[in-house]
């Protein structure tokens, strides 16, 4: 008789060479749209779309009117600046970066700051991840975990509706299933109070860590505004409050006035009048996420650094010389150490380095329109699950949570969803104007703590799985990573964060 382990490596085998095949295609088919990218831009009509474009099926395309503007830098295209006068305090002489978001060049530029020579490879270009079309908030204030019975009582209720916010598609996907009992498991008070006090220590850092950027060369500004948080009946406030008087006990100071209609409407014309109650998160910021990646990655190239685009990594290996990553139609990189910082793309690397933590992407869209007057803050409506925050002179409205495949196409039904659920908390927006159509994928863990530290091949390492707060916590996760790479010891804030958890 087969004993269970026996049957498991029997059913398990060719699960695992089946996953292999479809990360050699992944890659494969990058870079084939990433050819595509050149020959096939500006397809169609009224809505433009600077994004990855293979997120839009021809089909969506068609129905939803949007154009395509493709950012996909495609070819491998090298930038690269002079070599850091910087001296180098460590071991580590060359480090490769796969991954150029917010997470995978916030490493890169702090691993520069010990005189560390980096090299940042993306399968596609700068920000071409979830990194690009964010909302942009720095918000420690609000950065909790995840799971939490509401989410579960909302994800119960709002099951396979795709006009939710939260929306998981009828799907046989066993992983998808094995990582939604987890999430659901963890979505206990008990959990959550675990989670959060985890969070309560690189929350405190995250700005501050922003700031070393400034310093040291990043020109894009991190701008101080509160989080202006809209319910349209007070009642509806006390779920928000409750949390807030959760994350205080925790450890994590949080600052919030309260204001009625009329007094947040003389500082902010756009939270409509049936909104009955604001509060105001103070002493949080916002960035332009697009062009803050893009500054950064400058400032890594300005450092000495180089970022090769349309690099696609396949396999990560050690040898006694050092690490070697495999990449789809180009010669091998070598580097001291590797730092995987994939996003929503972590499975395809991450499991063979020993990490067990599925991430699953939670897609989510935004879009940018005009307003009369500027935005002077950005604005959350927790009721109808939207993050809006002042974008080159108008708003970008971004909203919904999408359980499903990281390259899925880009759904028009999710936009519309969000537009109508927007119109009636918001005022003074021109809603023939939506632009810059976008969707992009958290990378969310069941247990909604990113994954961040050593794995089990020395020298390779992995910066994830931040979720819906990847941009507010990417510098500090760059900082302490860097720190950890290069003294060999695990900073405090990041203990909870192993990725081999
Ligand atoms: C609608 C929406 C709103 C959000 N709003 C906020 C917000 O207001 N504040 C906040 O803090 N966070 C926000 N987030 C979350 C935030 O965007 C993410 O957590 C963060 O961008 C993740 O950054 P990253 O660097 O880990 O991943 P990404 O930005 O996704 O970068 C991963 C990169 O890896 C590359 N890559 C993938 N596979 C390979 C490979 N095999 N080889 C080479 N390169 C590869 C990709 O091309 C990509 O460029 C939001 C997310 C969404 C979807």
């Amino acid at each position: 008789m087969l004993s269970w382990a026996t049957t498991s490596f029997v059913v398990i085998y060719p699960v695992i060479s089946q996953s292999r095949d479809i990360d050699q295609r992944r890659c494969r088919e990058h870079a084939r749209r990433g050819r595509a990218d050149v020959s096939d831009s500006f397809k169609l009509s009224s809505l433009e779309l600077p994004t990855s474009s293979w997120w839009l099926s021809q089909e969506a395309v068609s129905a939803s009117g949007i154009r395509e503007v493709p950012i996909g830098l495609a070819g491998k295209e090298v930038m690269s600046g002079a070599p850091s006068r910087r001296p180098n305090s460590s071991a580590l002489g060359h480090v490769v970066v796969v991954g150029a978001g917010m997470v995978g060049l916030a490493t890169a530029w702090f691993l520069q700051e010990y005189g560390v020579e980096v090299t940042v490879i993306d399968r596609e270009g700068i920000a071409a991840g979830a990194s690009w079309g964010n909302a942009g908030w720095l918000s420690p204030g609000i950065v909790t975990p995840l799971a939490e019975p509401s989410v579960l009582r909302y994800g119960l209720k709002s099951f396979f509706d795709p006009a939710a916010a939260l929306y998981i598609p009828p799907t046989i996907d066993p992983g998808l299933w094995r990582f939604l009992t987890r999430f659901a498991m963890h979505c206990t008070m008990k959990q959550w109070k675990r989670s959060m006090e985890a969070y309560v220590e690189i929350d405190r850092q995250a700005l501050s860590a922003f700031d070393d950027l400034a310093n040291g060369g990043v020109t894009s500004p991190t701008i101080d505004a509160p989080l202006m948080v809209a319910f349209e009946h007070a009642r509806e406030a006390s779920g928000f409050r409750h949390e807030l008087e959760l994350i205080r006990h925790a450890g994590q100071p949080v600052d919030v006035d309260e204001l009625s209609r009329v007094d947040a409407g003389a500082l902010m014309a756009h939270i409509a009048d049936r909104m009955e109650l604001v509060l105001q998160l103070n002493g949080q910021r916002y960035v332009d996420p697009g062009e803050y990646v893009n500054s950064l990655a400058d400032s890594v190239v300005a450092k000495g650094g180089t970022i090769r685009k349309g690099m696609c990594a396949r396999t990560i290996s050690r040898d006694p010389s050092g690490i070697t990553v495999e990449l789809e139609g180009a010669d091998p990189i070598r580097g001291d150490a590797v730092v995987v910082a994939v996003g929503s793309w972590l499975n395809d690397l991450a499991p063979s380095l020993g990490v067990r933590t599925r991430v699953q992407s939670g897609r989510g869209y935004s879009f940018s329109v005009s307003t009369g007057q500027p935005v002077r803050a950005p604005i959350y409506v927790p009721a109808a699950r939207l993050a809006c925050t002042p974008y080159r002179g108008g708003m970008r409205i971004g909203g919904s949570m999408e359980f499903r495949s990281v390259d899925a196409p880009l759904d028009p039904t999710r936009v519309d969803a969000i537009v109508k659920a927007a119109k009636p908390v918001l005022s003074g927006v021109d809603w023939e104007s939506i632009s810059d159509v976008w969707v992009g994928s958290r990378p969310v863990t069941a247990d909604s703590r990113p994954l961040i530290g050593a794995t089990k091949v020395a020298g390779v390492f992995v910066a994830g799985g931040h979720g819906m707060f990847g941009m507010t916590l990417g510098a500090v996760t760059g900082k302490l990573l860097a720190e950890q790479m290069i003294t060999g010891n695990q900073p405090g804030a990041l203990r909870a964060f192993g990725p081999l958890r």
